[in-house]
């Protein structure tokens, strides 16, 4: 896959850029480990201040980091301003509370002082994904950073742009030079840095295709890795709960970032008892969003990342309903240039078709009529993803239920699932393992030293 710069909203190819050379790649991965040497050393309070000038300069530069998303992958203006904002406020979470979250941990033994000191390993290698590219490198990068850790990013092939205005960002801040780098590289060439001694660990965003390659080079090298994979959350509706809520949060779960998010809406079960009243008016909600240009304030979505995206999914939509499932709205792509594809509805997802088992990258929701709390439990488990979920019910029996059976890293009630900082994220089953943001974060890679003074 080319290095390039795409627009997504009228197929034009922007910008290509030349991947690094073998000699380029060495040399910026031996700046990586000679940065560590001493940044290793600085003091939290140090760090904190150089994530804080980060934070400033992406709320100052907001508009302009946003459109340049918007540019290479589609979402709307204002749904990529607020992730440079979110982004920036990340960094100050972190600058605020990563010192006390790796402060020495004591441990009670009698005549000796022992405690738990976290200590940074050295260059990480974050594979990031296209869908949220300042998000999801920022949640990595600002744990990482304040523990002490140095950070190489190799950013999706479709957002160069973003991937260099990263690495900008964090120089102007005042990082020492090699302590974040972007790596305009191919997938390729991952293997190969994670079998470089020099590179001590590794987080991956992105497919589960994808997760298996780096966790198992990760594993052949003894390294640990953190995966956050795809997911095909489930949205329960249960008989108690507040339609309305439940219409609104479905449609906006289902359609945030043009329904290309892992956590999104993307299963809804809903009890029989309000199952066809459900599908109506989230099918009218749907139809109701405006298609077009991600610039335009009117716009609720956006094209799609790529023309292999639209055929993928329409690939899925066309299979589902070929095994049997009922199209309610949308279901073919759009005309004109650019990659869009409308708001979709299916019901009646039949067993064994992807409906069932695949992750739908883009705006289709996919509905199931449950006919108790078992049957809901049942077919929110029966899928290979375990990331998020959301349920609606205000029956607190049926609650505790849900949060002890549901096989999911994270479980959201009344509310969608949403990823933010202080929070913790990730998930189970294919949708991969370790957990980030929260506490988790900063010590996600870091070496738990114990310490025994006699
Ligand atoms: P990929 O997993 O292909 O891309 C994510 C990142 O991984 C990119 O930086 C990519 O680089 C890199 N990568 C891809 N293959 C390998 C490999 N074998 N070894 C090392 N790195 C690799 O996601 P896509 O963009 O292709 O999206 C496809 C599907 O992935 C989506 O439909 C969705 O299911 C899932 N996805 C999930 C996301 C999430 O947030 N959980 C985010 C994005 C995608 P390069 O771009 O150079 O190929």
């Amino acid at each position: 896959m080319a290095i390039a710069t795409v627009n997504p909203a009228t197929g034009e190819r922007v910008r290509e850029f030349d991947a690094l050379t073998d000699d380029q790649l060495e040399h910026k991965v031996a700046l990586a480990a000679e940065a560590f040497r001493s940044y290793r050393r600085t003091t939290f309070s140090e760090r904190a201040e150089l994530l804080g000038r980060a934070a400033r300069i992406l709320d100052d530069e907001a508009d302009g980091l946003g459109r340049t998303a918007t540019l290479e992958m589609g979402k709307t203006v204002s749904a990529a301003v607020a992730e440079v904002r979110k982004s920036a406020a990340g960094c100050r979470w972190y600058a605020e509370h990563a010192g006390e979250m790796l402060a020495d941990q004591p441990w009670p033994v009698d005549g000796a002082r022992v405690f738990t000191r976290y200590q940074p390993l050295g260059p990480v290698l974050a594979v990031m994904p296209w869908n949220f590219p300042y998000w999801q490198v920022f949640r990595f990068a600002a744990p990482a950073l304040m523990a002490g850790n140095v950070g190489l990013l190799k950013h999706a092939s479709n957002v160069p742009q973003v991937a260099l205005a990263i690495e900008d960002v964090f120089r102007r801040a005042g990082f020492p030079e090699g302590v974040f780098q972007s790596l305009l590289i191919p997938s390729s060439a991952v293997e190969g840095l994670l079998d470089d001694e020099r590179v001590r660990a590794a987080t991956l965003t992105g497919s589960e295709p994808a997760g298996r390659q780096v966790a198992a080079a990760a594993g052949r090298n003894i390294k640990p890795s953190v995966l956050e994979l795809g997911g095909s959350d489930a949205f329960i509706v249960l008989p108690s709960a507040d339609l309305d809520k439940a219409v609104d949060a479905g449609v906006q779960s289902r359609t945030l970032n043009n329904g290309q998010s892992c956590i999104n809406a993307k299963r809804f079960i809903v009890h029989a008892d309000v199952a066809e009243e459900f599908a109506r008016r989230l099918t009218e909600r749907m139809q109701s969003l405006t298609v077009g240009d991600p610039t335009k304030d009117e716009t609720d979505l956006g094209p799609l990342s790529s023309a292999d995206a639209v055929e993928t999914l329409h690939q899925q939509v066309t299979d589902t309903v070929q095994a049997g499932a009922t199209l309610r709205t949308g279901g073919e792509p759009l005309d004109g240039p650019g990659f869009f594809y409308p708001p979709t509805v299916l019901t009646d997802i039949p067993d064994g078709s992807p409906g069932h088992h695949e992750e739908f990258f883009g705006p289709v929701a996919l509905l199931w009529r449950a006919a108790d709390l078992d049957d809901a439990i049942r077919i929110a488990n029966d899928s290979p993803f375990g990331l998020g979920g959301s349920a609606w019910t205000t029956d607190p029996a049926e609650q505790e239920r849900l949060v002890t059976e549901v096989e999911t890293g994270m479980l959201y009630l009344n509310e969608f699932t949403q990823s933010t900082p202080e929070v913790p994220f990730g998930g189970v089953k294919n949708s991969g393992y370790g957990r980030e943001l929260a506490a988790f974060g900063p010590r996600a890679f870091v070496n738990a030293k114990t310490v025994w003074l006699a």
